[in-house]
C-alpha cells in the first residue's frame, strides 16, 4: 500500500511529468534521493543540474548516481539555488525543491525564507510553458515557521493567468505536517 509520504506524493507527480531528452533541476540535492530520480526519468539524452551549499551533500549524492551509473546525466552545483540563473541558460521541464536542512547534516545549514523565495521565482522564469515545479514544504521544529509562511505567502502572489497553483494537505495530521505544492506554468 503506498502511503504518499510527500516525497511519494511529489515523485508521483514528477514521474507523470518528466520525459526523457528534457532538461530538469534539483534545487536541494541532499542525499540525491530526487536526483537520482530525474536523472532516471530524463535519460541518455537528457540532464539534471543538481544543487547544494554543501559539499558533502553533492558528495552523497555523486556516490549515488554512480551507483547506477548516471553521474553523467548531472551536472552538479556548489553554490544556492538563488545563483540558478547564473548557471542555467535553457528552458526547463521540471525543478525539484525539498526545502530544510540534509539528514544526518547540520541543522543551522538549511534552506531560508528569502533565498528560497529568490530561487523560486528565478526557477519559475526558467521554467518552459507546462513545466512542473515541484516544492516539498516544512514547518516546526528546527525548521521554524518563517520559510514555511513565506513561501506559502508568494505563491499566494503568483498570477493565476500565468501559474497553476496547487497546496495540499495531510488534513488529520497533528504536529506541522509537511506541506507539497505543485506549480504549472501556464
Ligand atoms: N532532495 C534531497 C534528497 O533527495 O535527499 C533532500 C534535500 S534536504 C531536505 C535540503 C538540502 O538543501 C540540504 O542538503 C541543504 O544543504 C540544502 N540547501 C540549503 N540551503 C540551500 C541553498 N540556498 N541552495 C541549495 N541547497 C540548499
Amino acid at each position: 500500500m503506498k502511503k504518499y509520504q510527500i516525497t511519494e506524493w511529489c515523485h508521483h507527480f514528477i514521474k507523470e511529468h518528466v520525459k526523457s531528452g528534457e532538461i530538469c533541476v534539483d534545487a536541494t540535492a541532499g542525499n540525491g534521493n530526487d536526483t537520482l530520480l530525474l536523472a532516471e526519468l530524463v535519460g541518455e539524452s537528457g540532464k539534471v543540474y543538481a544543487f547544494d551549499i554543501q559539499e558533502q551533500a553533492l558528495k552523497k549524492t555523486r556516490e549515488r548516481l554512480e551507483e547506477k551509473g548516471l553521474e553523467n546525466r548531472v551536472e552538479l552545483v556548489l553554490d544556492s539555488h538563488a545563483e540558478m540563473g547564473e548557471r542555467i541558460w535553457e528552458e526547463v521541464s521540471c525543478i525539484v525543491f525539498n526545502f530544510g536542512y540534509l539528514p544526518g547534516g547540520n541543522h543551522f545549514l538549511s534552506t531560508k525564507k528569502e533565498s528560497s523565495i529568490k530561487a523560486i521565482e528565478i526557477g519559475l522564469s526558467l521554467l518552459k510553458k507546462g513545466g512542473l515545479m515541484s516544492l516539498c514544504i516544512y514547518s516546526g521544529g528546527d525548521s521554524g515557521f518563517e520559510e514555511k509562511d513565506g513561501i506559502l505567502q508568494y505563491l499566494h502572489t503568483l498570477d493565476s493567468k500565468k501559474y497553476l497553483v496547487i497546496v495540499s494537505q495531510y488534513y488529520n495530521r497533528p504536529n506541522n505536517p509537511p506541506i507539497p505544492a505543485m506549480i504549472i506554468k501556464l
